[in-house]
């Protein structure tokens, strides 16, 4: 071998054992993050698209013709899934955030165009996702979260209604909601934004493509009048690598609005319509190669099998005592809170319960408890993300649901005081040491804390964790 090469193989053996500590990518026990069709082809495919592309830049369509014409197709058939007409038009972004917060800078920007002045209100109800709070923040525009139903997580249309104004440059609702899964009122919000003159965006990150092939659903796509732009991740439900979304808009005008483009310095004219300037057109190319090679049909039975696993295990945790599942989820997704209805011995702490099950060999996510803006508190919960290699462990991951119940059920919520007392009265002693073996604990914290206190610190344990 030659010296590059062996050096180069010891790289690649440095590189598996970094990966041996990450929580594992397929076989369906980490339920968020990861969307696992379960199919070995896939991601093959996936790998030998990505080869393919792996040289070019995505920054320039003019020089790499195929990545104009990847995005093109990849724009059409999602126009077409999300019942958008030839007015219809978008383009590819490297995930969910970065099709939500030029969706904001659009509207932003239109706004001020039509004579807003001031700064411009960001509406949406409080399930929005964080990416909004960012895009509001990197923006310049004020949040204006609606406050939803603890029981069922859902906004009502008139509680978003009520609060249109000339003020408002966009609003925003989610097909479902991450937190709840909750599909929000997308007709009744979109007739009352249209006759407001104000932008909706629907945000079907999660959502966009599964939800076609649920049934019984209300609308809540671009079959509905009144919704300007669409963001659907391909790196969610269309099982491509990270790093690809689409954002889809009503009308080339937006479109036009959503790209910055300048002459004024001595390099090349730069034209670009998302935040990124030299990017990767390897996982768009996944993409493209993925739905190419399932088409509508294919997705379509994926997206089944995946909806089928969530209504089986959404049916056991309702029969398990102490939890319930939160609302009725629109997707492949659902939350769980304590059953406040049964006796507090018989009660199971959501929080517990995913520490209980991290130490099955199960990973769902836990989402703190949060005081909306009327005072009524949204319960801490515990998320799980279902994808189509759930339905390949689901007798498993069901007698682990019921299992990790059994081991916590009747202890109480962690306190955030006792949880401050657990760490020596000194908050900021998470930051020394490993991350603790159970989260709840943590979470206590999250929400115990005043959120710029919390902010800060997770701030430093992430920063820590890469400063060399
Ligand atoms: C995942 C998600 C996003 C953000 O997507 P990223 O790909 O993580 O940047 C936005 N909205 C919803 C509803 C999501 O589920």
């Amino acid at each position: 071998m030659t010296e590059l090469g062996e050096a180069a193989e010891a790289a690649l053996e440095r590189l598996r054992s970094y990966r041996t500590g990450d929580a594992p990518t397929h076989g369906g026990h980490v339920l968020s993050y990861v969307y696992d069709p379960g199919s070995a082809e896939l991601d093959e495919l996936a790998a030998r698209a990505i080869r393919i592309m792996q040289p070019v830049n995505g920054l320039d369509p003019t020089t790499f013709g195929s990545v104009a014409a990847i995005e093109r197709d990849l724009v059409r058939f999602a126009r077409d899934l999300l019942g958008g007409d030839e007015e219809v038009v978008g383009t590819i972004t490297s995930g969910g955030t970065e099709s939500c917060l030029p969706a904001v800078k659009t509207a932003r920007d239109l706004w001020r165009a039509a004579g807003g002045t001031g700064t411009p209100r960001l509406l949406a109800p409080v399930t929005v996702h964080a990416a909004f709070h960012k895009a509001a923040s990197y923006f310049g525009l004020e949040l204006d979260l609606v406050p939803v139903d603890p029981l069922t997580g859902a906004p009502t249309a008139d509680a978003v209604i009520a609060r249109l104004g000339s003020d408002v440059a966009l609003a925003v609702v989610s097909a479902p909601s991450y937190p709840f899964a909750t599909l929000d009122p997308v007709r009744p919000v979109a007739a009352a934004c249209a006759d407001a003159g104000v932008p909706l965006h629907v945000d079907a990150c999660i959502g966009g493509l599964v939800l076609p092939f649920a049934e019984g659903l209300p609308d809540w796509d671009l079959r509905v009048p009144g919704v300007t732009s669409l963001s659907a991740d391909l790196h969610k439900y269309g099982y491509a690598p990270k790093g690809v979304s689409v954002l889809l808009h009503r009308g080339a005008d937006r479109l036009r609005a959503q790209y910055f483009a300048t002459t004024r310095w001595p390099g090349y004219p730069v034209v670009n319509p998302t935040m990124l300037g030299s990017r990767s057109a390897g996982p768009a190319a996944a993409a493209w190669a993925i739905v190419q090679a399932l088409g509508v049909d294919g997705l379509g039975a994926l997206a089944r099998t995946a909806l089928e696993a969530t209504r089986s295990l959404v049916d056991t945790v309702t029969e398990i005592e102490g939890l319930r599942v939160v609302g009725t989820p629109a997707g492949p997704l659902f939350a769980v809170a304590a059953d406040d209805s049964a006796h507090p011995d018989a009660r199971v702490d959501p929080h517990h319960w995913a520490d209980a099950l991290r130490g099955l060999g199960w990973q769902l996510q836990l989402q703190p408890g949060l005081v909306q803006e009327d005072g009524v508190r949204l319960p801490h919960t515990t998320h799980l993300t279902v994808t189509p290699v759930t339905a390949q462990v689901l007798p498993e991951l069901q007698d682990a649901l019921r299992a990790g119940a059994d081991l916590v059920r009747g202890i109480p919520q962690v306190a955030p005081m006792e949880a401050i007392a657990a760490l020596g009265g000194d908050v900021t002693a998470v930051l020394d040491g490993p991350l603790p073996e159970s989260l709840a604990p943590l979470l206590a914290l999250v929400e115990g804390l005043p959120p710029e206190r919390t902010e800060q610190l997770l701030i430093e344990l992430l920063a820590r964790l890469i400063e060399p």
